[in-house]
């Protein structure tokens, strides 16, 4: 049973929905019984399904007493079972996050959750939580009173970022039903309830989504190194994978032109065009790309001048293509650009899944100039699009990306977040691009990498089992 805020088709922010919307499918493939438990918000994936009710609770948070309730997906269509939880005027919004009673919201879902699978007759064999938001679910499994009986099923705790933590006063530690307080440290970091914390400590296994990204957190966690350093023993990295029915260029429904990895280069350029067309981008360039959240974590404040040296620099040899959404400062330079560099620069801000594939699509390079990328998904979804990825060499980025200079290699990689090293990649990007040959040499390599969930999900197997 996972338990996740997110979940693609459903509700997405980043690649934390991708996940718990593949993984699943490749576990129930693999022969065993995966089912996923999320909030219900007002999203239009609600709207166009039919639901049944299957279950009805009222509980608490401390003084707060609600009625929650649990839908069930009626025609099965994402091959598991999907639940959602209702719980009225906390959950039913049309935003996943962003609120400022998030706390409460996450809260009440976990206690919910918990009631829920506490009331059941045939309980899972393994409840597999994500991030922050249900972080708190491994430490009231074991800890709660109340959930005594359902206290023995094995917890695994994935980890998707652990640059959010679902930080909260102790004066909100009534929310939680009554616990052991002789545990009450299992809640504590830096005098403050910290769920991610919480469930690195109570959780049988905590999992990362890459290999490189677990040893990073144990120098850089936002304030969390020590704790991975100590509990490193049950701590695996299973690097993510795709959904290749999703993410196929062959059908995908969202472009236009769909075309197989042998005319890829055909294929491509049909998507190029159009793109071009809509964004009124010169074609004849190669086309840089950048598809993703607005904030250091992923480099984006250096895009702005970035962009702006290449151009003076290197010359207007490319286009840029910019999509994504976060902080205002970035969001209004990006914006401010524009009449700078007409014909060979656009932004769209904003959230838009169509444009993103349209972009993995038509792209010659995607960007990723992050500081921290625990998996990323981005850079796998171009390769399989035939879109060579510009990689900062961290976590997740540099398990799967190896430099065309490299034996073997098939992007472009950089070491440091800077301007300086970012325009050098597109300085090499605009070179290797007047090499056809070698273009085409890549991104043949690149295609044919399988980065499927099929192995990661057999190694989330193998925990599950040592730990039943
Ligand atoms: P993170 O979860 O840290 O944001 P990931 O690389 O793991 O980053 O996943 C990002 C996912 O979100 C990808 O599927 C990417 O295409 C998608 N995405 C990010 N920003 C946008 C956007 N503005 N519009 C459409 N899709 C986006």
């Amino acid at each position: 049973m996972h338990i996740s805020a997110e979940c693609y088709p459903v509700a997405k922010a980043g690649g934390l929905g991708d996940v718990v919307g593949a993984l699943p499918k490749y576990q129930l493939e693999a022969g065993h019984i995966a089912k996923v438990l999320m909030p219900m918000y007002r999203t239009p994936y609600l709207y166009n399904h039919e639901w049944e009710v299957v279950h009805q609770g009222y509980t608490n948070m401390g003084s707060r007493w609600f009625n929650f309730t649990i839908i069930k997906e009626k025609s099965n269509e994402l091959g598991f079972d999907l639940y959602l939880m209702d719980i009225h005027q906390l959950l039913d919004r049309e935003k996943i996050y962003g609120y400022s009673d998030d706390t409460e919201r996450f809260v009440a879902f976990q206690i919910a959750a918990l009631d829920w699978v506490s009331s059941w007759r045939h309980s899972p064999s393994v409840i597999h939580v994500h991030d922050h938001h249900t972080g708190l679910i491994p430490f009231m499994l074991r800890e709660c009173y109340k959930y005594r009986n359902i206290s023995h099923i094995p917890v695994v705790f994935t980890i998707h970022n652990a640059e959010y933590q679902g930080i909260m006063g102790w004066d909100k530690s009534y929310y939680l039903p009554e616990y052991n307080t002789w545990n009450w440290g299992k809640l504590d970091w830096n005098n403050a309830i910290n769920a991610l914390a919480a469930g690195v400590k109570s959780a049988d296994r905590v999992t990362t989504v890459s290999p490189s990204y677990l040893q990073q957190l144990k120098w850089q966690s936002n304030g969390l190194e020590s704790l991975f350093e100590m509990e490193t023993g049950k701590c695996f990295g299973i690097l993510n994978g795709i959904d290749k029915n999703v993410w196929n260029p062959e059908t995908d429904r969202y472009l236009e032109h769909t075309f197989k990895p042998e005319e890829a280069e055909a294929g491509k350029l049909k998507n190029k065009y159009s793109l071009c067309d809509d964004f009124g981008l010169d074609y004849d360039k190669p086309m840089i790309v950048f598809i993703g959240r607005l904030v250091g974590e992923k480099g984006a404040e250096i895009l702005p001048d970035m962009i702006r040296d290449c151009f003076e620099y290197i010359g207007r040899k490319m286009n840029f293509l910019i999509l994504g959404s976060g902080m205002p400062e970035i969001e209004h330079r990006l914006n401010s650009l524009k009449e700078l560099a007409r014909n060979d620069y656009n932004v769209y801000i904003g959230y838009n899944e169509q444009l993103s594939h349209r972009m993995y699509a038509g792209a010659d390079f995607l960007l990723m100039p992050s500081r921290v990328e625990p998996c990323g998904l981005n850079q796998m979804y171009a390769m399989r699009y035939g879109t060579m990825p510009m990689v900062r060499r961290t976590g997740g980025l540099k398990d799967t990306v190896t430099d065309f200079g490299e034996a073997g290699g098939y992007g472009i990689c950089f070491n440091d977040v800077s301007v300086g090293d970012a325009s050098h990649a597109v300085w090499r990007a605009v070179e290797l691009y007047r090499n056809k040959e070698k273009m085409k040499e890549c991104r043949d390599r690149m295609m044919q990498l399988d980065f499927g969930w099929e192995r990661s999900a057999e190694e989330y197997l193998k925990l599950y089992q040592q730990i039943n």
